[in-house]
């Protein structure tokens, strides 16, 4: 899950970032709404975090902007400002949740997390394929009931897979939500990647789809006797 946070108070950007990453999540921070702006619309993100008093552009401007320009990735407003008046302006500018500060850096994740889930359409927090779940609410995998030990960067993966099970991911869409900016997706480190979470899965569920990038789906559900 990729995430920008946009929060020009730097101390607070840099705890938010970490307590992200620690959670698995890959994380763009920004401080100025002006540059927010520009990547909130050119980078491809799976939610973000605005904060409101910015400089440069107002949060709730800002949000009217990406909005209209098509971002459509949730969006979690993290303002000092409690008021009714601002938290009616953040949600009619395209806010999908409000919270307030002071606020503990695990409801954030917890909230993300669900924001991501529901934009995924799904409303139950375990998503399952073969004998494989996800928890997407603790970000726990199993296979066959027992623990999956993956690296970041494999939970990640098979996380988008998950999210998008039964369907087509192209290697340029997956790339985009698992890898930070400036990182070559045409270069083989998605295969390698994919090659080692299927050694992990024993069982194979991640299909190839020639041309198309990768599916993730029961093993009766697959077409490609290559995968
Ligand atoms: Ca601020």
């Amino acid at each position: 899950m990729r995430v920008l946070v946009v929060e020009d108070d730097a101390e607070l950007g840099d705890s938010l970032r970490r307590a992200l990453a620690d959670a698995g999540m890959l994380v763009d921070l920004c401080g100025d709404g002006t540059e927010a702006e520009f990547l909130g619309v050119t980078e491809t993100y799976d939610a973000a975090v605005l904060d409101l008093g910015l400089p440069g552009i107002d949060g709730v401007t800002l949000l009217r902007h990406w909005r209209e320009q098509g971002a459509a990735y949730p969006v979690l407003v993290l303002t000092a400002r409690t008021r009714w008046g601002d938290k009616r302006a953040a949600f009619e500018a395209g806010a999908d949740d409000y919270l307030t500060k002071p606020f503990l850096h695990d409801e954030v994740v917890m909230r993300l997390r669900v924001l991501q889930r529901r934009a995924y359409g799904r409303a139950e927090p375990v998503i399952a394929v073969g004998g494989l779940r996800l928890d997407t609410a603790g970000q726990r995998f199993t296979l066959g009931g027992r623990p999956l030990a993956l690296t970041a960067q494999e939970h990640r993966i098979l996380e988008y897979l998950m999210h998008r099970k039964g369907q087509p991911v192209s290697r340029a869409e997956l790339a985009e939500h698992v890898y930070a900016r400036d990182l070559d997706p045409d270069s083989n480190t998605l295969d390698v990647l994919i090659g080692r979470i299927r050694r992990k899965l024993g069982t194979p569920l991640i299909h190839t789809e020639r041309g198309r990038g990768w599916r993730l789906a029961a093993p009766d559900d697959g077409d490609d006797p290559a995968a």
